[in-house]
């Protein structure tokens, strides 16, 4: 018939299609990691699967803190989606089982708490709270980070990745800060004080050009750039010059929080100072999503949004049972600890790697975020095509690793904080062989 002819013609079509589609993300990956990309289908713990069954090493996971096919979580999330799927004004139980859970891990004060589906949303949220609390419209933002692929995330967003920019100019309620970057930036030094006074100076230039900031925005690691920590009290500096103008200061917390630094819950924690509004995601759902904004209820209650419900999707129960899992898992299992122990293993491991072959230079991070640079011949020398080389022969020998920062050339090291010893021995033992390798054929 007609009606099974066209269908058959539709299918065709959608196969063709999804043919197409298939080939441009291949195609993507190929340009943006590796030649030969395996076509993953499942995962266990720190490991993925791909559809031969071969195993590798997930060594590069920005939300998976538990790792993959946890049962405990398919557990909670099958419970709650007999109980009740979807959001509900009148359901509260998982809501604010979740958002209390969370509260009592925030510093004091920071004990209110805005679900939303990730951490895009969960920037733009604060964006709007800083902007509608303070009754002004410029924010400063320091370069160098990655807020996300919404338009607010976007203009604030130095440091794109892969992700193509939202917007082609910057708004004009966007002010930049240059980042302290102490591997690469002018000074090259872990003092805060070599680069709190351009900071100051730049703060004082907005002042008299009568820019009235509403808010300033930082990741207290650059994320996108490999793990390079921030020097220890700059966001205290900062953070202090912008509230004596009565701005507000936001924490985005979406790469670092979760124990993955390992001697602390969040990432400000590592800089000794407190944010007014800390933004949460990735981790927070394991991979599903779910993002969060934390505040206190006098920057709540002055936002005045009635009800905790941004969107619809946003902090549903299934997502709230899976964000009380992830906490409770994460505690019970010890992963922050773990992610300090081993991290510290990893990094030594790193370093001692990087003593003993010229295309590492220095490693990044801290706990189980770390960054190593590939160089070929000191820090003015990133080697974004050794990185891209090191990546590919990494993914023979059964790991996944990915080049990232500005240059590409940085290898990060963000594995699920249930990796063990024996799994980081057997990726320091993979990325020796890997440089052996390349030199001896260098030399021929
Ligand atoms: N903020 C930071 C620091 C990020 O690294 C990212 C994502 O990479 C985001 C925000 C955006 O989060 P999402 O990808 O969940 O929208």
């Amino acid at each position: 018939s007609l009606i099974g002819r066209t269908s058959v013609a539709v299918q065709d079509a959608d196969a063709d299609r999804l043919a197409r589609r298939r080939d441009d993300v291949v195609a993507q990956v190929q340009e943006h990691y590796y030649a030969q990309p395996p076509r993953i289908e499942r995962g266990w713990r720190h490991h993925l699967i791909d559809v031969d069954g071969r195993a590798y090493l997930d060594m590069v996971n920005n939300v998976a803190i538990l790792g993959h096919g946890e049962p405990r979580l398919a557990h909670a999330v099958d419970a709650q989606m007999r109980r009740l799927n979807t959001n509900s004004r009148f359901h509260y139980g998982a809501i604010v089982e979740l958002s209390e859970r969370l509260a009592s891990l925030a510093p004091d004060g920071l004990d209110t708490v805005m679900l939303v589906n990730s951490g895009s949303e969960a920037v733009d949220l604060a964006l709007r709270i800083v902007r509608a609390v303070t009754g002004r419209e410029d924010v400063l933002a320091l370069t160098e980070a990655y807020h996300g692929w919404t338009i607010g995330a976007d203009a604030v967003s130095t440091s794109l990745g892969d992700n193509p920019r939202a917007l082609d100019t910057r708004p004009s309620w966007v002010h930049l800060l240059d980042a302290p970057n102490t591997y690469r930036g002018t000074h090259r030094g872990d003092d805060a004080h070599l680069y709190l006074p351009d900071a100051l100076d730049r703060i004082a230039a907005l002042d008299d050009a009568g820019v009235s900031l509403a808010g300033f925005i930082a990741e207290p690691l650059f994320g996108n750039g490999g793990g390079i920590a921030l020097p220890d009290g700059y966001l205290a500096g900062v953070w202090a010059a912008i509230r004596a103008r009565g701005g507000l200061c936001i924490s985005d917390e979406v790469q670092v929080s979760y124990g993955r630094l390992g001697r602390h819950f969040w990432g400000f924690e590592q800089q000794g100072a407190v944010p007014d509004v800390i933004t949460v995601a990735k981790a927070m759902g394991n991979g599903h999503p779910l993002g969060a904004v934390i505040t206190s209820r006098e920057v709540a209650d002055a936002f005045a949004v009635e009800g905790s419900f941004f969107s619809s999707a946003g902090g549903s129960p299934v997502s709230c049972v899976v964000g009380t899992a992830v906490l409770d898992i994460l505690e019970s299992d010890g992963l922050q600890d773990n992610a300090r122990v081993v991290g510290e293993r990893l990094a030594n491991g790193l370093r001692a790697l990087a003593g003993a072959h010229p295309a590492l230079g220095a490693v990044h991070g801290m706990g189980l975020y770390l960054g190593v640079e590939v160089v070929a011949g000191g820090p003015d020398a990133p080697d974004s095509a050794g990185a891209r080389e090191i990546c590919d022969a990494l993914l023979d020998q059964g790991v996944i690793v990915q080049p990232t920062g500005d240059h590409k050339n940085v290898l990060k090291i963000k594995p699920p904080m249930t990796i063990d010893d024996a799994a980081v021995d057997r990726f320091l033992a993979a990325l020796d062989r890997v440089l052996t390798w390349r030199e001896a054929r260098r030399a021929l």
